[in-house]
């Protein structure tokens, strides 16, 4: 056969030569050891958390050793795709602060001298790759319908041999050039495949920069390249691109290993140099129903959306830093010793991430992100709630403004000292954590270990002691004090040693006021909360809760 009289005919308008390409792509000039490395979604307008641990981990590897990250939007399959599915992606990316050096901005925009950088836009690059393979003698087109592979892998079955387009089932590896020609003018639709060199005899070793070593039989099968609309397979795009675009450390999801055999083939039979692998496992959770673990899902799992952490307002920080926590055990240990320290000065290790799943662990996240909210200042948390009640509450960002300084001073309550608070987890909270300093409460939380008489007095009597212009280390006392002259313990343990003799403890009386304030038993310091809403509002809603516990 004449390769090149087949490759003529099978591309007849491609007129350029991959050496063209190499030139257009010149090898990068970084320094040694920086790894260039990319995140590569199809864009389904859904970016899992899978997806953005994936794309953090390989920014990680980028950043730390001086290389490029870069986005590479993998659409070679239609059917896959949906509108704006870029912008989920792009999106998903920047508000997680993960910076791409190249690749896709948008839908249409693109920075990098690599690009293009969405794959079908590169389909000359592919035809030209694959015509030189044909010419080469490396790839040979198939016409076999879905029928007929049908019929194969129902001879395979029967003769319990692996399924497949290989050996002597590929039918279309030895047509003459005459027949190919004929079928061509008489429009049969085709594809083009790879004409595999393997043995299913040897076998082939890599060393996964997680997993480490693995071996493998050779890829034996006549996989397609090319499919019938001229458009690459994932495997035949992954090559090309990570090869042109000088991708040092290919991580992917480690459902790619199984394909591993064909793209080092793949890499070989173009001559191209291999980039190191890393197959990140996916991220496991654990199963209520079962008790088992089983993969974060989509369907089933609301926290597999990353729009999910930025809808209801997780700090990027606290998720960026709760996925190094999983990404590398060592994480936590570091941070314990470096408590203030920018999360860029760990020393990020592919080979010290998990090789089974990684478990999803939604508490932690919560207790990561209440440790970060909780050491902010109050103004940062302003800002940030503002921020995020502009996207997804616009009333609740409305009250924020109209009362700017009352709300910072809210969010100050028991901030900046030794042992804040850890209320907020994420902006939603700040809806119920706020509600009460805004609007009086429509209910109480009143114990019913006191009457309503006993209450009624208690209030009464906190009226006439509290004062507007008492300090934090005055007001309490004055509780206490209180509290005896009604008749309760000054303390929790005193009225434990003999419960008989009061009819509570100051705890009880200062819940009786918190409740009559707040609606609530459970709340930040009391003393502090009075004297954000002030003097006037305290004693109103005092009143109010009196004409409650009268009614
Ligand atoms: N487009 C592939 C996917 O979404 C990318 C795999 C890779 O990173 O090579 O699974």
């Amino acid at each position: 056969m004449d390769n090149k009289k087949l490759a003529n005919l099978l591309f007849p308008d491609i007129i350029k030569t991959p050496e063209d390409y190499e030139k257009q792509y010149p090898k990068r000039n970084l320094p040694d050891g920086a790894k260039v490395t990319r995140f590569a979604p199809s864009p389904t307008g859904f970016l899992h958390i899978g997806g953005l641990f994936a794309a953090f981990v390989s920014e990680r590897a980028a950043r730390s050793t001086g290389g490029v990250f870069y986005l590479r939007i993998e659409d070679t399959d239609k059917k896959r795709e949906v509108e704006n599915g870029v912008r989920g992606i792009v999106e998903g990316l920047q508000n997680f602060g993960i910076k791409i050096d190249e690749g896709m901005l948008s839908e249409t925009d693109s920075v990098g001298e690599y690009g293009p950088y969405t794959q079908s836009m590169r389909k000359e690059i592919y035809q030209t790759y694959c015509k030189s393979l044909v010419e080469h003698g490396f790839a040979y087109p198939c016409f076999c319908t879905a029928e007929e592979l049908e019929n194969i892998r129902a001879e395979q079955e029967k003769n319990k041999q692996n399924p497949g387009y290989y050996g002597k089932y590929a039918r279309c590896r030895d047509l003459s050039f005459e027949e190919i020609e004929e079928k061509i003018r008489s429009g049969a639709p085709y594809v083009v495949r790879l004409k595999s060199p393997g043995s299913e005899e040897k076998r082939i070793k890599f060393d996964d920069s997680i997993k480490g070593e693995i071996e493998m039989p050779e890829n034996v099968q006549d996989i397609v390249l090319l499919k019938t609309d001229g458009i690459p397979t994932y495997h035949f795009a992954h090559a090309i691109d990570d090869h042109l675009m000088g991708t040092t450390d290919v991580i992917r999801g480690d459902e790619w290993i199984s394909s591993a055999p064909i793209h080092l083939q793949l890499f070989n039979i173009l001559g191209f140099k291999t980039p190191h692998y890393a197959h990140i496992s996916p991220i496991m959770k654990e199963d209520v129903e079962t008790g088992g673990k089983r993969k974060l899902s989509k369907r089933k799992d609301p926290e597999a959306a990353v729009t999910f952490y930025h809808e209801n307002g997780y700090p990027k920080e606290a998720v960026l830093e709760y996925l190094l926590t999983i990404a590398n055990s060592n994480y936590e240990e570091w941070r314990a010793a470096n408590p203030d320290a920018d999360r860029s000065k760990f020393e990020f290790k592919l080979s010290n991430m998990s090789k089974a799943g990684a478990l999803f662990d939604l508490m932690k996240l919560t207790d990561i992100s209440k440790n970060y909210i909780c050491r902010m200042d109050k103004d940062t948390v302003y800002s940030e709630t503002l921020a995020w009640a502009e996207k997804y509450k616009p009333e609740f960002a409305s009250l924020l403004k109209e009362n700017r300084d009352y709300a910072i001073k809210i969010f100050g309550i028991e901030r900046g000292n030794e042992k804040p608070r850890k209320d907020i987890a994420k902006w939603e909270d700040t809806v119920e954590y706020t509600r009460y300093f805004f609007t009086r409460p429509e209910k109480y939380e009143f114990a019913d270990n006191l009457s309503n008489a006993d209450m009624i007095e208690i209030l009464n009597t906190y009226k006439t002691v509290y004062s507007a212009d008492e300090t934090a280390e005055e007001w309490f006392p004055k509780v206490r004090e209180m509290s005896v002259n009604l008749g309760y313990a000054k303390a929790p343990k005193v009225y434990k040693k003999d419960p008989e003799s009061y009819k509570g403890h100051v705890g009880d009386v200062a819940t009786v006021i918190r409740v009559a304030v707040t609606g609530r038993r459970n709340t930040p310091d009391l003393y502090e909360i009075m004297q954000t809403l002030g003097y006037d509002e305290a004693i109103d809603r005092i009143d109010a809760a009196i004409d409650f516990l009268n009614a």
